[in-house]
């Protein structure tokens, strides 16, 4: 073992009161000390804060780290300087003269970390401040922030890159948890990291056993996967709207389960009651919108549940990632429809958020429906996402253990277009099989619907069949959303080939709905 890799085990040991190294910790580490540049990419909750922690501490003079997130430096600083590290920030929450005195302890050589906002960091002011002060590194954190094209873009990230040319010798690491190989590619770009080695972590998490179920009563289903797997176990269930997590939570508890929910509009004495009960009790079932589960680190929790389609395969994962913590077999289990797509696209387009912003949230959800629909692998899927390939199947999800059979859907799809064609292409996948099916009702008849080619020329599927046959085509591309119009779906140009039968299609075909109450054992 070198000198250096001893004193970090020390310093690990020391002063963060751990006996090991994680993954690539210790080599990072040793590179960003010897005044290597480095890249790393690991999932949240992987243990990237020591990756420049420990090197600020073996390295004379200060860790500069660049952090966008102001609501979390305080929380790290208040950490590090409970275990002993001289640690302070800067940011706009600082009144001047807290800030005066910062800057003071940096001149005289007694901090050892310093967390900087960018937008503070880049004035001309901070940085001739820098050139008086002995630099150990600097840490650029959430550094996919650089990306144009991500969500979490920050202009003042673009002009970290100047760091190099005026520190050269300096040493950077530059951290995130979400970075797909372009985001990358543009992150080594911008900051000038060319010369830097890349430490990417595989995201994968293979005790975690994926599950999608066509949505069709989500509770009762809920119910039935708790009763069937899970009946004494600690777990999540995400919920989408305050109201919904209420009303599971009292479900579920109406059923023998101890559930609690947690939602933002709880108050913060509850919401940590809450919180603390389901880290300290067994089996407790927590209830919650996506306001629940930062920095929730229980290693224990046997599912996460969710009624509802997250807006991203990055949330998905952040939250599915709860589960298993110990290594021991978890379930993800998701139920899902075409109105959840619905429903999330509507809440984006009414956003006050700018249309560029806008377009990646409808982009991101695309992907998750693509996840939801796929016939592959799941966690290939997943992993492809995040720029990672898993060359065989996992084995361990719901696609790998029960094969999805596929049939040609050619007709079928053709049938669903043009019924979206007749009818005006102002409507949604459940009234669009009625009139596949011909259903004789009133709303049908009074928009003159019996009447065109297409009613009744579905008779051969179930009204689930062709919800499913929506929902992929939606997938795949051929049809939208239309949020103008309530939800209703419109054919877009990629319909077109099929239409005029040039192309066929395969369909995947969803499981038959089994009977809620029957399957498996109850308790
Ligand atoms: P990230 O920033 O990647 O999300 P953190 O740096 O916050 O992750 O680390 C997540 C958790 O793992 C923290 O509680 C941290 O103390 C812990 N941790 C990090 N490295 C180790 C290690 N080598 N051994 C044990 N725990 C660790
Ligand atoms: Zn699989």
């Amino acid at each position: 073992m070198t000198r250096v890799a001893e004193s970090a085990l020390q310093i690990l040991d020391r002063v963060f009161g751990y006996d090991r190294f994680r993954g690539a910790q210790a080599e990072i580490i040793d590179q960003v000390v010897g005044g290597g540049d480095v890249l790393v990419l690991m999932p949240t909750g992987g243990g990237k804060s020591l990756c420049y922690q420990i090197p600020a501490l073996i390295r004379p003079g200060i860790g500069v780290v660049v952090s966008p997130l102001i609501a979390l430096m305080q929380d790290q600083v208040d950490a590090l300087r409970q275990l002993g590290v001289r640690a302070a920030f800067l940011n706009s929450s600082l009144a001047p003269d807290q800030a005066r005195a910062v800057e003071q302890d940096m001149l005289d050589g007694v901090l050892d970390l310093v967390y900087v906002a960018p937008e503070r960091l880049m004035t001309e002011r901070f940085l001739g401040l820098l050139e008086r002060v002995e630099i150990a590194l600097f840490a650029i954190d959430e550094a996919h922030c650089v990306s144009q094209w991500g969500h979490d873009f920050r202009p003042e990230y673009i002009q970290l890159g100047l760091l190099q040319e005026r520190w050269p010798q300096v040493p950077r690491i530059a951290l995130t948890a979400t970075a797909d190989a372009p985001t990358r590619n543009e992150i080594v770009t911008r900051l000038s990291l060319e010369g830097a080695r890349q430490f990417v972590s595989s995201f994968d998490r293979p005790n975690i056993r994926y599950r999608i179920v066509e949505k069709n009563g989500p509770r009762q289903q809920l119910l039935a996967f708790l009763r069937r797997e899970h009946p004494q176990d600690a777990g999540i269930v995400y919920c989408l709207s305050r109201r919904r997590v209420e009303e599971t939570a009292a479900f579920l508890q109406s059923h023998g389960f101890s559930a609690l929910p947690y939602h933002a509009g709880l108050s913060a004495d509850i919401r940590r009651e809450h919180q603390a009960r389901f880290l300290r009790e067994d089996g407790l079932v927590m209830v919650a919108t996506i306001a629940f589960g930062m920095g929730i680190d229980k290693p224990d929790v046997r599912f996460v549940a969710h009624l509802d389609l997250p807006k991203s395969l990055e949330s998905y994962y952040q939250e599915t990632g709860r589960a298993g913590r110990d290594g021991l077999p978890a379930d993800a289990w998701m139920t899902y429809g075409l109105g959840d797509v619905v429903m999330l696209r509507r809440i984006i387009e009414d956003s006050e958020a700018e249309e560029r912003f806008k377009r990646v949230e409808m982009h991101k959800l695309d992907g998750m429906l693509g996840y939801c629909e796929t016939t592959e692998c799941r966690r290939q899927v997943m992993l492809n996402y995040f720029g990672e390939t898993l060359d065989a199947p996992c084995g361990n999800c719901d696609t790998c253990l029960e094969p999805v059979e596929t049939w040609d859907g050619t007709l079928a799809a053709r049938k669903a277009l043009s019924c979206i064609h007749r009818t005006g292409q102002r409507f949604g996948s459940a009234y669009l099989a009625d009139v596949l099916l011909g259903k004789d009702l009133e709303r049908i008849r009074r928009f003159g619907h019996d009447q065109v080619s297409t009613f009744g020329i579905g008779k051969d599927l179930s009204a689930d069949q062709w919800r499913s046959v929506y929902r992929q085509l939606v997938a795949a591309g051929l049809i939208e959303v239309d949020m103008e119009g309530y939800g209703a779906l419109k054919l877009t140009e990629r319909s077109r080939p099929l239409l005029r039968g040039e192309t066929s299609i395969r369909l995947r075909r969803d499981p038959e709905r089994r009977k809620v109450s029957g399957g498996g054992r109850s308790s």
